[in-house]
């Protein structure tokens, strides 16, 4: 399966996290027929074995839900509305769907608990990254300080140039080029992380091994960002 995983963390956490890329298109919600895109995402579960009986994923909204999640039934399980996942619970694979959008990946290694986050400009300016750290420190019984954080692969801001009416929403005026991994590192830093860390890859620029809907004009699959804490 071609993906791109974050050895780092592998290494120092023993988590697996990573990301899909071309020409594994795993869109659910796009025109394809089904069959196929099952077929994908069959293929991208069992890549990674009997390490994760239970594989999480949802219809994303661009919203500022992020869904904890207790033990889970074997299989998978799809919500709706929600563009984020949090666990304690080893052998879940938590998953979102991305294309330009930034996944954020979180983690709290001293106890275990670990979040996935789907991050386009309206979810960073309504908060979901302040959401799941508060879900993190709630139900991960941890502090800000404790949590580590990437911003995985997604549009840079020299691709993303963006009209006053989101511009506003961070405090700027006008068009602009909004690098959203380097604000949602700045909202995790006001946050309390200090652990963050910045893929370099831009989706749009790196057509060759990305999707990127921009780039596309909304044509591009999905790639998959998952991160999961396998069974020991
Ligand atoms: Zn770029």
């Amino acid at each position: 399966m071609p993906r791109l995983e974050l050895l780092e963390w592998a290494n120092r956490y023993g988590l697996v996290a990573g990301i899909t890329t071309r020409p594994l298109s795993l869109g659910l919600w796009s025109d394809e027929p089904v069959g196929q895109v099952i077929g994908r995402w069959r293929a991208f579960r069992s890549a990674f074995g009997d390490r994760f009986p239970s594989l999480v994923l949802a219809h994303q909204v661009h919203g500022t839900d992020v869904h904890w999640h207790d033990p889970l039934p074997e299989g998978w399980l799809i919500l709706d509305g929600s563009d984020g996942h949090a666990t304690a619970e080893r052998g879940v694979l938590l998953t979102v769907t991305v294309a330009d959008c930034i996944p954020i990946y979180l983690a709290v290694p001293q106890k275990g608990a670990i979040a996935l986050v789907h991050a386009g400009w309206r979810g960073a300016a309504d908060g979901i990254l302040e959401q799941c750290v508060e879900l993190l420190k709630w139900r991960g019984l941890a502090k800000a300080s404790d949590i580590v954080m990437h911003c995985g692969i997604g549009i840079c801001g020299s691709c993303y140039e963006v009209g006053s009416e989101v511009a506003v929403r961070f405090g700027m005026s006008g068009t602009v080029q909004l690098d959203l991994r380097a604000m949602l590192a700045r909202q995790a830093r006001a946050l309390g992380i200090n652990d963050i860390t910045i893929s370099p890859w831009c989706s749009a620029e790196g057509r060759d091994r990305f999707y990127s809907h921009r780039a596309s004009q909304g044509r591009d699959g999905r790639m998959v960002a998952y991160l999961g804490r396998p069974l020991g």
